[in-house]
């Protein structure tokens, strides 16, 4: 194990009927099949699988109360009740010549369940901040922890797998395929995360699943339709379903209602905060609207690289 208490398996390739793969950063990356095979799993392995049984599991298998045969691991510097943490996070970018900062040293504690935004003005590093909590950038420096286990050195298949399995995302712009109709576009995410074969053993509930979300977001009638045949707000609403699809632990929302008319942008809103209320899903959502903003339960203010209260 290394010290965040993620083992290291360095060969890649099937042992024990399993496939494991250490990564770059030696997180452990496991695949199980089975309960068995999950309850099997080192501590703090994170795990791949395909068995709808294993749905439910935490990604990341928790790590014993008390380890005896590892001195090297510490404990987490992320509160367990937490579940995304940001301590000391840095971020700069180097365009040729020059290093532009732009993080310098953001700390958050967002609580399962809850509902935050984070208001900046444009250009102030919101969707830099958004991306390093949702692994689709590295910091420079400082650690992000997702339920008390660090995520920022995760090898890329892990942070693959904690994206599409427990990470939803929504962006301005949607991000939709374009060749794709709103209901390939919701299903796309579990024809990566299942594998194409495990996708099409299972297909009609996973078509029945997506269509239900679809339908919750208002889209019901709108399934076959390509995102050139649907309006802004008809896309966020895809986008969405989409994001949900996996049954996320969290939402991660840049900037969702940026490119929509003021109405249309409350109605999203509407969707977020019943998400959140209804179903205890917990969202972070960057804006530079403090209207927008207002509708979250909490909200911090990204200036000068740091978070502070708004
Ligand atoms: P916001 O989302 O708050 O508008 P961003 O996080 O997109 O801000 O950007 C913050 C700063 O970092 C801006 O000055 C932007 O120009 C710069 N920046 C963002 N992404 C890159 C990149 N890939 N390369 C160089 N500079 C970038
Ligand atoms: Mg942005």
């Amino acid at each position: 194990m290394n010290d965040h208490g993620l083992s290291l398996g360095r060969s890649a390739g099937i042992r024990d009927g399993r496939l494991r793969d250490g990564g770059a950063t030696g997180a452990g990356v496991a695949a199980a099949t089975s309960l068995d095979d999950y309850a099997d799993l080192q501590r703090g392995e994170v795990a791949l699988w395909s068995s709808p049984q294993l749905a439910d599991r935490p990604l990341i298998v928790p790590r014993r109360a008390v380890v005896t045969d590892d001195r090297n691991v510490q404990p987490s510097a992320a509160p367990a009740e937490t579940m995304l943490t940001a301590r000391g996070v840095t971020k700069s970018y180097r365009r040729g010549e020059h290093v532009i900062p732009v993080l310098h040293g953001v700390d958050v504690d967002i609580r399962g369940g809850e509902f935050l935004a984070i208001i900046g003005q444009s250009g102030s590093g919101k969707s830099t901040l958004l991306h390093l909590l949702g692994t689709l950038d590295r910091p420079d420096d400082g650690e992000i922890y997702f339920e008390g286990h660090r995520i920022d050195n995760l090898s890329p298949a892990g942070r693959d797998v904690l994206r599409n399995r427990h990470f939803g995302m929504i962006f301005q712009f949607y991000h939709l395929l374009p060749e794709f109709t709103a209901l390939q576009n919701v299903l796309a995410p579990l024809m990566i995360g299942n594998g194409l074969f495990t996708y099409l053993a299972s297909r009609r509930r996973l078509r029945a699943q997506a269509t239900e979300l679809l339908d919750m977001v208002g889209l019901g009638h709108r399934l076959r339709h390509k995102p050139r045949e649907l309006s802004g707000g008809e896309l966020q609403r895809a986008a969405i379903a989409r994001a949900l699809v996996s049954q996320p632990r969290v939402l991660l929302a840049d900037e969702p209602t940026g490119n929509l008319d003021q109405g249309t942008g409350e109605e999203i809103m509407r969707i977020l905060r019943t998400l959140n209320r209804e179903q205890k899903l917990t969202i972070v959502m960057v804006t530079h609207d403090a209207a927008i903003a207002a509708s979250a339960d909490r909200q911090v203010r990204l200036v000068e690289g740091r978070l502070a209260q708004a």
